[in-house]
């Protein structure tokens, strides 16, 4: 009986067809992905049954997966000796759209057009993979022999409304693919020729390498032909960590990642029990030039289901702030066909990642005390990004607090909290941070001056990123973070308190006549308990944005909301002398004013920002200068 029969596909499979063929184009290579992980899949099988059922005389020594290719005809042939189908498997698993039926497939395509769910991924769902073929060929052929039965079935289509299956003898059980190519097309970015062997090696190593059986790739002619295998079969996670040499890590890590460092630290284990996978993860040494780019992917592993290559870049497996992590995670029980849908909903996938999540953390921390000045410079490479997890993470938020380290008023090197906690004498009780543009400006603020005299530590915080993770990050191991810069401090004793006060007194006209005089640029003036140097400082109130943040908002275009430092002055400044002085004489009214001019002019630019009025600041400086006292 080798009649052959013309079936027509169901409706819907030609209509979905057509939207696979079509919705896939620039991801056309995974046909490949899908053909060899079918064939993987149909090997797994044999081998399984042939466990069970010792008359299927499978040879499972010599299973494999092998490619052909005559680029003459540009035929692609991908051949496997594994479990084969029955005519009615042909007919029910690549005759019709699988399990779900089309017309779900459909329903959910016009749900996920609406909710934005990209083709590729819900065709990954509904396990339609076979069909992607037909992206890259106009005829495809596929004969196969279901092990234990004698005739094969040979189905071939165009993936046009038809499909045509007639008997066949076969020898070995298992699965030819046959793919009749299309011709390359110049006018397609991306489009590749399957035919060529490095386009095929490229590939497979791409998604295929460690498949474990190998895929064989006929090369060669004639006397010189000769089988090479193209995957390296070696899930380096599935292997036992005792067994794996640190040069194996390092090699894999470079392969992954196309870094030519070596990995700063190796995470590697295997979890069982009711969620079963394997993670290798990796924290590099230096930072990639794109780390803050916005288009970058928001997690740098992939993810791996039963060694099978599922999905780069797996944004469900870490969380943003540690996208620095690079490597895979090999789940053992998800679906081969998972989805994007389903891993975010998915109550396995929170778990996988809250002990990723666990594991890097304490990585950090242990690198933190045995390799200090390693984890100083990973600190400077990541710590960035790793902040971000003090604004968005409540969890984590003490494990990323004790990663932190901070330049401050002590010492040249970095320090953490903890350590500033245990140098913290016992009266004080909040942990004291100065916002600025870098470490020099920092240092050279005098918002620090009492803090200086008074030998009290405060930390410099001078990421762009600080300025945001401040708003949520507001206590550290109980003690309230304060910023020197922002409200009022208590740092004098009574004796120095009853003295300021009563020098207060004494100048409170001046003091009114210098609020007059700027009332509508600043918010208040008031004298310091903070400056033992400088003449006078802006300071914020508690909630304010400071110049840093309002320089952020306005360059990104955002409003910047109306808000006016308060004027701080230094009450035992010879200055202040000089401005009452001329404030007394009514003859020197205007000298009086251009000082309190000047005065805000310089507090501002100690503060790191230009005066309101730049070109009158400088003709005031002028003036001064010329000034014959
Ligand atoms: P999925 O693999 O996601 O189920 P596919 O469209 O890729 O969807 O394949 C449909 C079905 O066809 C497979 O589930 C399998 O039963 C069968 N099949 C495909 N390729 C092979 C093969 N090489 N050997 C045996 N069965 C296969």
């Amino acid at each position: 009986m080798s009649k052959k029969e013309t079936i027509a596909f169901q409706a819907e499979t030609s209509q979905l067809l057509d939207l696979v063929i079509h919705s896939l184009y620039t991801h056309k290579e995974i046909f490949l992905r899908e053909v060899i992980s079918n064939a993987s899949d149909a090997l797994d099988r044999l081998r399984f049954e042939s466990l069970r059922d010792s008359e299927l005389g499978a040879d499972t020594a010599g299973l494999r997966v092998r490619i052909e290719v005559d680029a003459k005809n540009r035929v692609l042939e991908i051949d496997d000796n594994g479990i084969g189908m029955s005519r009615q498997e042909v007919i029910d698993n690549i005759g019709t759209i699988a399990s779900s039926g089309t017309k779900g497939f459909l329903n959910s395509l016009k749900e996920a057009q609406e909710k934005n769910v990209s083709l590729p991924e819900l065709i990954g769902q509904f396990g339609v993979g076979f069909y992607s073929v037909f992206m890259v060929a106009d005829e495809v052929e596929v004969e196969t022999k279901r092990a234990g039965e004698a005739k094969g079935t040979r189905w071939i289509s165009k993936g046009k409304g038809e499909y045509s299956l007639e008997e066949i003898d076969k020898s070995e059980c298992g699965t030819t693919v046959v793919l009749h190519l299309k011709d390359v097309d110049p006018n397609v970015d991306g489009d590749r020729d399957y035919t060529a062997e490095w386009v095929l090696k490229d590939v497979v190593k791409r998604y295929s390498d460690f498949i474990e059986y190998p895929i064989e790739l006929e090369t060669g002619e004639g006397d010189d032909a000769k089988l090479e295998v193209l995957n390296s079969k070696k899930p380096l996670w599935a292997r036992p960590k005792s067994e794996i040499e640190d040069s194996e890590y390092v090699e894999f890590y470079k392969h992954l990642t196309h870094d030519w460092n070596e990995p700063l630290e190796t995470v590697h284990f295997k979890v069982e029990g009711t969620t079963e996978y394997s993670a290798l993860l990796y924290i590099p040494r230096a930072r990639p030039m794109d780390l803050f780019d916005p288009k970058q992917a928001k997690s740098r592993v992939h993810l791996y289901v039963r060694r099978v290559f599922i999905m780069e870049d797996c944004e469900e497996l870490m969380p943003s702030w540690l996208r620095f992590v690079r490597g895979v995670v090999d789940s053992a029980d998800l679906p081969l066909n998972v989805s994007r849908e389903t891993l975010q909903s998915g109550r396995q996938m929170a778990q996988i990642r809250k002990r990723l999540t666990r594991k890097v953390l304490d990585a950090l921390l242990a690198l933190q005390k045995d390799r200090r000045e390693d984890y100083a410079a990973f600190w400077a490479a990541f710590g960035q990004v790793l902040k971000e997890g003090l604004y968005y993470e409540d969890e984590h938020k003490e494990d990323v607090a004790r990663l932190a380290l901070f330049h401050g008023t002590v010492g040249d090197e970095p320090t953490t909290l903890a350590e500033y906690v245990e140098r913290m004498p016992v009266k004080q009780k909040d942990i004291y941070v100065l916002v600025a543009p870098n470490i020099e400006a920092a240092r050279r603020s005098p918002h620090l001056e009492a803090f200086a005299a008074k030998k009290v530590e405060v930390l410099f915080l001078t990421d762009p990123v600080d300025e945001f993770v401040l708003q949520r990050f507001t206590e550290f191991d109980e003690h309230a973070i304060k910023r020197v810069d922002r409200g009022e401090h208590d740092l004098e004793d009574e004796g120095e308190k009853s003295e300021r006060e009563a020098k207060e007194k004494e100048l409170a006209p001046v003091l009114e006549a210098i609020r007059k005089e700027l009332a509508d640029k600043v918010e208040a003036v008031r004298f310091s308990s903070r400056l033992t140097d400088s003449a006078a400082c802006l300071v914020g109130g508690d909630n304010d944005l400071t110049p840093q943040m309002r320089r952020m908002l306005a360059e990104s275009g955002q409003p910047v909301p109306d808000a006016k430092a308060t004027l701080e002055l230094n009450a035992t400044h010879p200055l202040i002398e000089h401005l009452t002085a001329l404030q007394a004489d009514d003859a020197n009214y205007a000298r009086f004013a251009s000082g309190c001019e000047l005065l805000l002019g310089t507090a501002l630019v100690t503060g790191g920002e230009a005066p309101q009025d730049p070109v009158r600041f400088a003709q005031l400086v002028t003036e001064l200068m010329l000034q014959k006292s």
